[in-house]
């Protein structure tokens, strides 16, 4: 179990002051204009020898993606835009640091910038996190108070700005390019890439896109060195990590663990156990609702990071967001709830997403209720590979993963159900 001295979030539970006295007293903005003067291959190249991957879902190597950004500027600005657009099902950790660690995020900010040649920080925050812009727009005057931010920020010799937006609400926003076209003003749909953002990103603009826990471990990486992060986790897979675990367990919660820790140890020491035991467990999604589901069975054994899960288990880490779901779970209406979720949010821009999703969900609605041929199992799974891969944006593989997920481990489930209803011994589950 990772040591409380080896925690970069102190006040994950808002049980400390948030403000900027609480965050200075826990080792926040601690010499911070010394780790700027190091300067930026410094900056960037402890990042790489960290070893942190991007904690938004997707997993790619943080230093790296900063290093694609232009050394000189070509006279346009750059941007360092941080995505606070928290809002894949099951996936609640981001918000946990805006309301109760905002300064994690700030003083994350100035140094990633600095790194990136970026003057100014956009943080786009999902459309219902009302209490967290509160929290963090107080953290940000605090630090334009104390000369933080602005003019030479912390002293650091570097002229720095951060400007809050709040979105609409749409799920989709959290795609990068969407967030951009979000924050220039116009509707939330995905770019084509390549450019890529770090060529053309905001206001055809060098920009990078970052989430939250990403930017927010920078500053304590810096400060206590890439082989102290570098030595949580197994390799390529590193550092300290955010769990949201939801679901059937005793005490759903957010915590901060190793990575590579297991899921039996994740789910005994800070969840108090599966509802019911574990010969109750039935299936769990590891990553958040876009990642395929997998059989309780198979995931007692298994090591919580990027590389196993995607290479053991088919399925993979995303947010860390863990969704428990015990044997009381009507597992096939479950997953028909995301593909509905899913087919709301798609942008609609193109049509194997647009089209494909709502399909989906309109055959997942008739397998909740078991009003379906057994031959539409495999037309289903067609579908999904014809949506998957071949969509702008991962909404379209988001969609269809957990589907896939589904028929893969639950395909005896869909076909009792549709022999229970053509025998007539199910009543009709009508789905809500
Ligand atoms: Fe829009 Fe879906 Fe296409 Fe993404 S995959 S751009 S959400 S239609």
């Amino acid at each position: 179990m990772l040591k409380d001295q080896d925690r970069i979030f102190t006040n994950l539970y808002g049980m400390h002051e948030r403000n900027l006295a609480g965050a200075k007293a826990r080792g926040h903005w601690d010499g911070t204009a010394g780790i700027v003067e190091k300067g930026r291959d410094w900056i960037i190249q402890t990042m790489k020898d960290s070893g942190l991957r991007g904690r938004g879902g997707a997993g790619f190597p943080t230093g790296l993606k900063w290093s694609f950004m232009p050394k000189e500027s070509d006279g346009r600005p750059a941007f360092l835009v941080i995505n606070a657009d928290e809002s894949e099902p099951g996936t609640c950790k981001d918000r946990e640091i805006m309301r109760h660690d905002p300064h994690t995020l700030i003083e994350g900010a100035l140094i990633a910038s600095f790194a990136m040649n970026a003057h100014t920080c956009y943080i786009y925050l999902r459309g219902e996190y009302i209490r967290e812009r509160e929290a963090l727009q107080a953290a940000i005057d605090e630090c334009y108070d104390q000369g933080l931010l602005g003019r030479n920020a912390a002293g650091s010799g570097w002229d720095f700005d951060v400007f809050l937006h709040h979105g609409a609400g749409a799920y989709i926003c959290g795609e990068e390019t969407a967030l951009i076209e979000s924050l220039e003003g116009k509707k939330g749909m995905p770019r084509m890439k390549p450019p890529f953002p770090a060529g053309a990103g905001l206001y055809g603009c060098p920009t990078t896109v970052n989430n939250v826990e990403s930017i927010a471990v920078v500053p304590t990486i810096l400060r206590r060195g890439a082989d102290w992060f570098a030595g949580f986790g197994r390799q390529n897979n590193a550092g300290t990590k955010l769990f949201a675990i939801s679901g059937h367990v005793k005490n759903p919660c957010v915590v901060e663990e190793a990575m590579s820790i297991g899921f039996e140890e994740l789910i005994e020491k800070h969840c108090g156990g599966i509802r019911g035991g574990w010969d109750n467990l039935l299936a769990v999604i590891p990553g958040g609702s876009s990642v395929p589901c997998v059989r309780g069975e198979n995931m007692r054994d298994a090591i919580m990071d990027f590389d196993y899960l995607r290479g053991e288990l088919g399925s993979g880490l995303g947010t860390a967001a863990v969704i428990v779901m015990d044997k009381q779970t009507d597992i096939i209406k479950a997953i028909w709830r995301l593909a509905k979720f899913y087919k709301h949010e798609s942008c609609g821009q193109c049509t194997p997403c647009r089209e494909g999703t709502g399909w989906m969900m309109r055959v997942m609605d008739r397998l909740v209720r078991g009003e379906a041929e057994l031959e539409e199992i495999d037309m289903l799974w067609d579908v999904t590979k014809q949506v998957e891969g071949h969509t702008i944006c991962a909404l379209g593989d988001a969609a269809a993963w957990p589907i896939q997920g589904l028929i893969k481990n639950f395909r005896e489930e869909i076909e009792d159900r549709i022999k229970a209803q053509k025998s007539g011994r199910m009543g009709a589950m009508a789905a809500e």
